[in-house]
């Protein structure tokens, strides 16, 4: 099955998103704090909590970019806003979703 044709991103910005995304994966993984929490008695909160629940969506609009499935929203299939990608990379769904789901 052909997925849907989508170009709404260009390649520019695409590959601006995969740097950013990539940096912030080797932020929460950088070994030398998690070898130093470690040390310290155990990983942090915060460090646990980016490993948990940020570097694994990461990784997966890290997948997404190199898919040609990135920028669109999980639930309705539309193109998440550029300045929304732009401050949270790894972000599944349109503001209109995310407004919905808090009401
Ligand atoms: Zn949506």
């Amino acid at each position: 099955m052909f997925s849907v044709h989508r170009g709404n991103f260009g390649s520019q910005f695409l590959k601006k998103q995969e740097k950013r995304i990539q940096t912030r994966i080797e932020k929460y993984n950088d070994p030398e704090r998690i070898k130093e929490e470690l040390k310290n008695g155990g990983l942090s909160d915060y460090t646990k909590y980016k490993q948990k629940n940020l570097v694994p969506k990461l990784r997966k609009a890290l997948h997404k970019i190199h898919t040609n499935q990135y920028g669109y929203c999980e639930k309705c299939n539309q193109p998440i806003e550029i300045k929304r990608l732009e401050i949270i990379p790894a972000a599944e769904h349109c503001l209109k979703c995310i407004k919905v789901n808090n009401s």
